[in-house]
């Protein structure tokens, strides 16, 4: 397969770079190394890579699955860094800077740009919820997604088959008109969106009917989707190309799935370790026990150690939640022991706890006199 690459070393960064900086890194080597601008045969290779590690570093949470598991954590929580593609990147604001305002090749964007090129679908957004358990061991989910998909009825040309006149008569397919405005200062001109065609180009009356010129549909579709186990909350998933379709020949947008993690009333958890409580009495703490917990797997059997304190943690190794992208590892399970001081004690209990006090009372007396005896026995 494709070796690993380090993405920091890519782009010229720190490991601790900030995302400022990494910014700055990404955007002086991607104008460094465009394939308009670099004609080593290599370039493009190299813009690549570099797209590929900004994607990376720029996402926070992407960049804590690189730092921890490398090129193969980002494929295993449901990303595809080799997705990557030179449209991603707004290639306006990468060039902004360099050649004051515009790219030379024609990157400028509104207005001026031809309607007929291939532009890029939109990008899509779903949230959705998933239960605590189902974050820890993953799952398989069934989605249903709204996105526009090519029209089938025209093939995406938003132009009934057989229709003639098909370019706009105002515009002649530029999609844009110049307007003369005269005032007392004189005849100023400038250049607005066709109102004929609305900037498509295209002569309305040709419009096809099922997408009414718009070349594409909205339309539900149903896609399954692989949560990695070990997801966290907040975490987001691209699925490649499941965003709007892209228009002219452009390719689709991708569906970004942000998963939600429902929170569970027993355990808390962070990052990979588990966390929750249980309820002890008194003499289970003082002389110690085996004792049933539910953790995430189940119910197990925890050793409270003998003379166990309020608060004490008890650690559970290796029952936390599975580690993202990997097989085997898998956090704690940290249980804080909570010790019940009863306040109702059955006639046999309270006549216990009185022998007990009374002990403890007697103790307390010898080892005031011990001391004393020591601090005697010192001074002479
Ligand atoms: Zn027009
Ligand atoms: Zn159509």
């Amino acid at each position: 397969m494709n070796k690993t690459m380090d993405y920091y070393e890519i782009l010229g960064v720190e490991k601790n770079a900030s995302k400022d900086e990494i910014k700055k890194a990404f955007r002086q080597k991607a104008r460094q190394y465009h394939p308009d601008v670099n004609k080593a045969p290599d370039a493009a290779e190299k813009f690549k890579e570099i797209g590929k590690a900004y994607e990376t570093l720029s996402d926070d949470n992407k960049r804590e699955i690189y730092d921890r598991y490398g090129e193969d954590g980002l494929a295993n929580a449901g990303f595809n860094p080799n997705a990557f593609d030179i449209g991603d990147i707004d290639l306006s604001e990468i060039f902004s800077s360099f050649f004051g305002g515009g790219f030379p090749g024609g990157f400028s964007r509104g207005y001026e740009r031809n309607p007929n090129a291939p532009s890029r679908g939109e990008d899509l957004r779903l949230d959705i919820e998933i239960d605590f358990l189902e974050a820890c061991f993953g799952l398989e989910k069934e989605l249903k997604i709204n996105h526009l998909e090519p029209c089938e009825s025209c093939n995406g040309t938003g132009i009934e088959k057989d229709a003639k006149d098909t370019v706009c008569p105002t515009c002649h397919g530029s999609g844009r008109v110049q307007q003369s405005t005269r005032t007392i200062l004189g005849s100023f001109t400038s250049v607005t969106t066709c109102p004929t065609c609305h900037g498509s180009g295209k002569n309305p009356k040709a419009f096809c009917k099922a997408c009414r010129g718009y070349g594409a549909i909205e339309k539900e579709k149903k896609i399954t989707i692989k949560i990695p186990k070990g997801i966290e909350h907040g975490s987001k998933m691209r699925v490649a190309n499941e965003g709007n379709a892209g228009r002219n020949g452009g390719r689709n947008g991708d569906l970004y799935v942000v998963i939600h993690v429902k929170p569970s009333k027993e355990f808390l958890r962070k990052g990979f370790d588990i966390y929750s409580e249980i309820e002890i009495s008194t003499p289970e703490a003082v002389l110690g026990c085996e004792t049933e917990v539910n953790t995430i797997y189940g119910k197990v059997l925890a050793t409270i150690p003998k003379g166990c304190q309020n608060d004490q943690v008890v650690t559970l190794k290796g029952q936390g939640v599975p580690y993202l992208g990997s097989e085997s590892q898998k956090g704690n399970h940290y249980i804080t022991i909570k010790v019940a001081i009863p306040k109702k004690l059955s006639t046999q209990e309270e006549k216990l706890y009185k022998e007990l006090f009374i002990l403890s009372k007697q103790q307390n007396k010898d080892g005031i006199i011990n001391k004393m005896k020591s601090a005697f026995s010192s001074n002479t």
